[in-house]
Formats: structure tokens, sequence, C-alpha cells
């Protein structure tokens, strides 16, 4: 039986051969008559929204609370999610392929799950405080399908999953050091903004961090096993690293895919050096299958990390997992005999959390949604390369199951080892990116809602018939380009 998104794994060295062959051209975009459509969908079809915005941008930074509702021309205000579809405050319909950025797996507002969230919140409440069953439910749920998960520790999102890795890493190895590949997002936490978006730019985003928090954050080029191996090296010789933490399918949800063997050689070359392997499984814990990406590559990493699904869309998705060992330094009382590391949050874990947690992943493992949407993003992923080819447009698409990257302008593979001048590489990259965001209001003003233009999730109610829906209405978008200065 397959278990797993993934049909067939992507040509990696195909999708970098066309990846850097675009960026090495003139970014093509929507033609000036079709940006002028756009615009006025949005005018004349989106004024309540619109009206909204300009009232938060009075009382809330930029106007949005979340990084990934910040769209051009402005933020769409959503009322109503179901199932594969979002509905603005103007009443609109939108085929949704951003899954709250890849949390809901099983479609917008799941009922089935609601349902129990409903129960549970009429009896205890969303928090208590205290311990709830459906704590030790979810746990042993996670232990049940993830083989390398002996023990879990619910956290309050992602971002802290991580920060938590790191301590119990550090803790468990008596060493600082941390790798991690470069474009990597691993959270917002003052240790990792180091090396995002672009392999090689270090702190060029650690605005507000002092440099001595990113002392011990090392990345290393992605996918490169000899720039992994170097770097352990290196630190042998400086006492030694606590942990390598990748994201399996490479930085940015596999944006920057990385080779079929790669994930497996990491954990070799860690194994090696003594040095613990954290695999990120935020986005692909049970995306990829209920037993995560490393089930997949048939790995076994020291710490897990989840968030997102983890809490089927519920507020406070994220926890760590791992093996027994490492996971009792988290333990408060005196039991393991070990120092703390030291982990909290007031709502990390709610009866909320984990109920919606729980229930979310028996309905996967019940309607085998990782499977199926699996097979509903090779699915737009087809229809989209034929569009594309039909239209004589050189973007990349490619699909790690439920996972759809629509790369227009490939800003995520820029390279500072061939475009060494670092501000004349970031003037163009945001020159690039202002191109995929009118892609992606040219999306949304055909009825799709994207992740920043360029990426989309499947969830099992993203089924054929919405997939068929979603290509024709991309063929419109696709049928008007050109290349604009
Ligand atoms: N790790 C990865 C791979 C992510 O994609 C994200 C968020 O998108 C995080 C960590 C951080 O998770 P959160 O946003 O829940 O803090």
């Amino acid at each position: 039986m397959t278990e797993y998104a993934i049909t067939e794994y992507p040509d990696v060295k195909g999708v970098y051969e066309k990846a850097n062959s675009l960026l090495r051209t003139q970014p093509v975009s929507i033609s000036s008559d079709q940006k002028k459509r756009v615009l006025k969908y949005y005018s004349e079809r989106c004024g309540k929204s619109k009206e909204i915005i300009e009232k938060a941008k009075q009382v809330i930074p930029g106007g949005v609370q979340h990084n990934l509702a910040f769209n051009f021309p402005f933020p769409l205000v959503i009322s109503k999610g179901e199932g594969a579809h979002l509905y603005d405050i103007d009443g609109n319909r939108y085929i949704d392929f951003l899954q709250a950025g890849g949390a809901t797996m099983l479609g917008s507002n799941y009922e089935p799950v609601r349902e129990k969230v409903l129960d549970l919140i009429g009896q205890t409440g969303p928090s208590t405080g205290l311990f709830h069953e459906y704590e030790l439910k979810l746990a042993a749920e996670i232990v049940k399908h993830v083989e390398s998960v002996d023990m879990f520790r619910m956290l309050g999102s992602g971002t802290e999953s991580v920060m938590a890795a790191i301590r119990v890493a550090r803790l468990a190895t008596g060493n600082k050091k941390v790798i991690k590949q470069g474009a990597g997002y691993h959270g917002w936490s003052d240790q990792l903004v180091y090396g995002l978006h672009i392999p090689g730019t270090r702190r060029y985003e650690a605005h507000g961090i002092p440099s001595n928090v990113s002392k011990h954050t090392q990345e290393v080029y992605p996918n490169s096993i000899d720039s992994l191996r170097k770097k352990l090296r290196l630190n042998r010789i400086r006492g030694g690293t606590a942990a390598v933490i990748l994201e399996p399918l490479g930085p940015e949800s596999g944006t920057r895919p990385v080779d079929r063997e790669y994930p497996r050689e990491v954990a070799e070359l860690c194994e090696d050096y003594g040095t613990l392997l954290i695999f990120d499984e935020v986005v692909t814990g049970f995306r990829i299958g209920l037993k995560g990406a490393q089930g997949y590559f048939g790995v076994r990493p020291d710490l897990t990390t989840f968030g997102k699904i983890v809490a089927g869309g519920y507020p406070g998705a994220g926890g760590l997992g791992g093996r027994k060992e490492l996971m009792e330094y988290l333990a408060a009382g005196v039991e393991s005999g070990k120092k703390r590391a030291y982990v909290g949050g007031t709502l990390a874990a709610t009866p909320l959390s984990s109920a919606a947690g729980y229930f979310t992943i028996k309905e996967l493992e019940k309607t085998e949604a990782c499977v199926k949407a699996g097979k509903f993003g090779d699915r737009l992923t087809k229809g989209l390369t034929e569009i594309l080819e039909d239209n004589s447009l050189p973007f990349v698409v490619f699909n790690q199951g439920s996972i759809v990257h629509l790369e227009t302008v490939a800003t995520m593979f820029t390279d500072l080892k061939i475009n060494f001048n670092i501000l004349k590489t970031i003037k163009d990259v945001k020159n690039r990116k202002h191109k995929m965001e009118e892609m992606g209001a040219a999306y949304t003003a055909q009825g799709i809602i994207t992740l920043a233009g360029s990426r989309m999730y499947t969830s099992l109610a993203t089924d054929e018939k919405v997939i068929d829906e979603a290509l024709g209405r991309f063929s419109e978008v696709f049928k008007e380009m050109e290349v604009r200065s």
C-alpha cells in the first residue's frame, strides 16, 4: 500500500537547470493590459477588504498580523473557509491553495474535526492550564506513526519547537554549534534568523539581533554534502557540533529541492561526527505521510520538530519528538536525573490544540489524505506543465506530493556563489519578487489563492474537480504574459 504523498521524486538536477536559466533572463510577468484588469478587479470587487485594511493600517503594523497575508496590491479580508475554498468579505470565492500556510491538510474548517473541537470546548473551554487526556492521546498517536519518536512534547509553534530542539541538542552534546541549510526557514527565533531565503546571506536579515546571538549558528550550501562535511570537520577541531538541522525536502518546504539521497547522507555524516540530527518536519510532518518525510527517506533523526498539521490548523501548533534519552531533558521533575532544558508556554498543549491534532491525525489515517492530496498535487503539476508548454513559458513547476512549486522568477534559486555582489543581487531579487507578487495578484483575480504567488498546498479537499477548475483559471493568466521592465 502506498503510504506517502510523493509518487515520483522531482528531477532535482532538471529543476536547478531550468531555474538557473530562468534567473539569467529578464522576468516574464503579466502583460500591462492584464495588470490593469487585475488592479480593476481589486478596486471594483474587493472594496470592503480595502476599507478594512486601510483601517487596520492605523492599528496594526503594515495592516496585517501574518506575513503570508501581506499580498499585493492589498491584503484580502477572509470571512469564510470551507473545504477547498475561501471567501472574502466582499463575497468572492477562491480556490484555496494556501491551506493556512500548509496547516490544513484535510481542507479548511473540516467538519468532523470541528465537531469534536466544539464538543471539547463545551466541556473544558479551550484551556485549563492542567493536563487533559487528549495530550496523552495526541502524543501516543505521534509515537505510533513516527518511528524515531519515542516521546513527544507539545509546544505553541514551529518556532518554539526548533528552539527546544536546539536547546536539547546543546545540553545533550555539550556543544554549541548548530548547522543549518542556507536559505532554510526554521522560524524566527534570534539564533535562526540567519541565512534566510538566499544561501550565504548569514545575518543579512538579522536586524535587531545582537551578533553574538548568531555566533553559534552556521549555514552550509544546501544540497551539498561536501559543504556540510567541511563544516563538521572544522567544528570538530574546535570542539564539535551540537546539531545539524534541515528540512528533509530542502529549504523553504523543498522550494530548493535536495537530492533523494541527501537526507540519508546527512544522517550518515552526523553519525560519523557524533552530531545530533534534527529534522524540521513543521511542514512535511503529516503532509508527506503519517510517518513524516523521514519515513519516506528512510532516515531516523534524533529529534523532530512539528508544527502546522500537528494541531490541524487550530492554534497552538508545535511540538518536539525524539529519542527517549534526549526527550528526557525536557522533564520538569528529578526523575530523569538530567539537567533540564527549560521550555514552557502558558498555552502550549491546550485541550483544544491536543484534541484538534489528535482528531486530525485520526482523520488523515482514515481518509488517506496524505496520499490523495499528493495525487491532486501531481495532477496540478502535470496540468500546469502542459499550460506552460502550450504558451512557451520558461517557468519552473514541480512538486513533492501535495507541495507544488510554481517558480516564475526563481528568486529562491539566487546564488551568491555565482552573483558575488550582494547589494546588486538583492536589488535584482526585489525587482523579481515584485513580479512574483503581481503574478500572485493575477491568480487571485482569477479566483486562486497561492502562497506568495509561488507555492501551493493541496489537501484532501482540493480534489480533481477543483484542480481542473484551477487549471482553467491558470490558463487565463498564462495566455497573456510579457517581459516588462
Ligand atoms: N520550520 C519550518 C520548516 C517552517 O516552514 C516554519 C513556518 O513556516 C517554521 C519552522 C516555524 O513555524 P511557526 O510559524 O509555527 O512558528
